[in-house]
């Protein structure tokens, strides 16, 4: 069913809704706009694309796991409240991405990212512009129909399509109007996609194209923090004081890029240069994730990390890239 109504109504379903969920939603935060809790409409920004993404609701930054003492361990509990989450359709495809990750990725799914993530109803903010740094569309996930309630804007008014109807109530007096939320059908930027063959993985390890990184990139992380598919986290134990033995499990955000990530016991770098890390990035998005799951690319184009990098690098350009290159090792070996 499609509503429409005007802002000042949508507060009070908003208020309505605030006593059973908590609305997150990208709004202006300093000179970022990054997701947090909003109690208005008002506060939400849908005329730009979010510096940040909306994994950091579900998939927080630093998460108490346990709390352990020399007897015991204890799951740590969960505020249960619902979570109503303003996102695009890119971000929704992103997401299916990281629930692939966190809960097929092994025997069982992880408790610790379900927990948080089964809590959470997507309202899609209608995205029928594409903005300067997307290529949604060439990663094929412009598009969704995951989604309980959409939004829209129409001259000054606010429409919705409700679909799960544990939300109808909230809307069903409003004013009748047909409404189905509109995608993106083309960016400026495109790329072209590698199609990587297994028994190709040795040469691309081995191309010039990594060693442009090693220089220009600073290994600061920074494309992984603001992307929603990257999932990587350090797990820490820390211990309350010298002499206890009380403490409590951590696991934070991590990143690939970072020079240090891939240092193991005894103090061996196995990706010790920002090329190699990089190749490791754009094979996992590019090639690895659809390998193992056959789910296509982990990369949903939403452009972010191209946003974000103080070297300039752009991923959407290393795609482009190795999809030359992939090119040229095919011809390379029919020749
Ligand atoms: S465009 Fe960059 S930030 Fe967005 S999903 Fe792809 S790799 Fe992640
Ligand atoms: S944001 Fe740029 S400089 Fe920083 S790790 Fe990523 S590619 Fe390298």
């Amino acid at each position: 069913m499609g509503y429409t109504m005007n802002a000042a109504r949508m507060d009070e379903i908003f208020n309505a809704l605030r006593e059973t969920y908590r609305i997150y939603a990208p709004k202006k935060v300093g000179k970022f706009i990054r997701y947090g809790e909003v109690k208005s409409v008002g506060e939400i920004v849908f005329d730009e694309k979010s510096h940040f993404s909306p994994k950091e609701v579900f998939y927080p930054i630093v998460q108490t796991l346990l709390y352990f003492s020399e007897n015991d361990v204890r799951e740590s509990e969960v505020d249960d409240t619902p979570v109503i989450l303003f996102l695009r359709p890119c971000d929704v495809n992103g997401i299916h991405r990281l629930d692939t990750i966190f809960m097929e990725n092994g025997k069982q799914a992880d408790n610790f990212y379900q927990r948080l993530r089964q809590k959470v109803k997507f309202f899609l903010m209608e995205c029928p512009e594409s903005f300067e740094t997307c290529f949604c569309v060439s990663m094929n996930s412009n598009t969704t129909d995951d989604y309980a309630v959409a939004v829209g804007k129409r001259e000054d008014k606010l429409c919705v399509e409700v679909k799960d109807e544990t939300f109808a109530p909230y809307f069903n007096a409003e004013e009748s109007r047909d409404f189905t939320p509109a995608f993106v059908t083309e960016n400026k930027r495109t790329v072209t996609v590698p199609a990587i063959e297994r028994s190709m993985v040795k040469d691309i390890h081995a191309l010039d194209m990594w060693r442009e990184f090693d220089d220009n990139c600073i290994g600061c992380g920074g494309c992984n923090t603001v992307c929603i598919t990257c999932s990587c986290f350090d797990t820490t134990d820390i211990i309350y004081n010298e002499t206890s033995r009380d403490g409590e499990r951590r696991r934070v955000w991590s990143s690939c890029m970072l020079g240090d990530y891939c240092t193991v016991a005894g103090g061996h770098n196995v990706r010790a240069k920002a090329g190699d890390r990089m190749r490791f990035k754009a094979m996992h998005k590019l090639f690895d994730y659809n390998a193992r799951f056959g789910k296509g690319n982990m990369c949903v184009g939403c452009g972010r990390c191209d946003m974000r990098c103080p070297k300039d690098i752009h991923f959407s350009e290393t795609i482009d890239k190795l999809a030359a290159a992939v090119e040229t090792l095919k011809e390379g070996k029919e020749s």
